[in-house]
């Protein structure tokens, strides 16, 4: 009982506070990152990011630019012939070869899920929760429902926020574990130091940035950011 007390006075309150962060062009050249350029992703990101935008509008937001995302994030595929029949002639078409999977970090990868499964509507959603320890900002798996049998050609790991990288890093640990030959990980906003240690990390994955922020708070909150991604989307401040 004693020993708990010391430990738990002891954890660090604030975890990022004085801890050196690259900056944004430190890192924005980073071999296997994609940071959207898109106009219209901006203009929805700004829109995102405005505290006025209340949690209805906002879910709508993160599953367009969740969609937007996705279509910059699968276009290098891989397709495979397929032989059909138009109402005209046959023809030798093309299809996504193998499964594709979606892994939205619970909770609040969600949106982020059903913006994939607007994109690709078969897509297979694995979910993972994995929550931060908010002292020691160290992640926790609490919940795993990812199939047994694997058999997809690239699995996305979906988060919005991209922030110390200690989620996103265990997500992908559980995933290549499962033997998925190629990952990505997908997310809405990255801070610099969370970026770096994704990509440090796993330089063997892909990662899909819509923006790239300036910093972490002391508490690991990205700014300029947009506060809490779950709350926001589900409207439990
Ligand atoms: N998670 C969030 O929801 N927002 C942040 O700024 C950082 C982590």
């Amino acid at each position: 009982m004693v020993e708990a007390n010391i430990q738990s006075d002891e954890r660090p309150k604030l975890p990022m506070q004085g801890v050196p962060q690259p900056s944004k062009e430190e890192v924005m050249h980073l071999p296997r990152v994609h940071i959207s350029t898109h106009p219209v992703m901006r203009h929805k990101m700004t829109a995102l990011r405005d505290k006025n935008t209340q949690p209805p509008e906002f879910y709508r937001l993160v599953k367009e630019i969740g969609a937007l995302i996705a279509y910059e994030a699968t276009a290098t595929l891989a397709l495979e012939k397929a032989s059909i029949e138009t109402p005209m002639s046959p023809m030798v078409g093309e299809r996504l070869a193998g499964g594709i999977g979606v892994t939205p970090i619970l909770r609040a990868g969600l949106g982020l899920a059903e913006g994939f499964r607007e994109v690709i509507p078969d897509v297979q959603v694995w979910h993972l929760g994995l929550r931060r320890d908010e002292h020691t900002l160290e992640a926790m798996e609490y919940y795993n429902q990812l199939p047994h049998k694997v058999e997809l050609q690239v699995c996305y790991a979906v988060d919005p926020m991209l922030a110390t990288g200690g989620s996103a890093i265990d997500a992908i640990n559980v995933l290549k574990k499962r033997g998925i030959l190629r990952l990505s990980y997908v997310c809405i906003i990255a801070a610099p130091y969370g970026l770096l240690k994704l990509s440090q990390t796993h330089p063997d994955i892909d990662i899909y940035v819509a923006a790239l922020d300036e910093s972490l708070n002391d508490v690991g909150y990205i700014l300029p950011g947009l506060g809490d991604a779950g709350d926001r989307q589900f409207g439990t401040f």
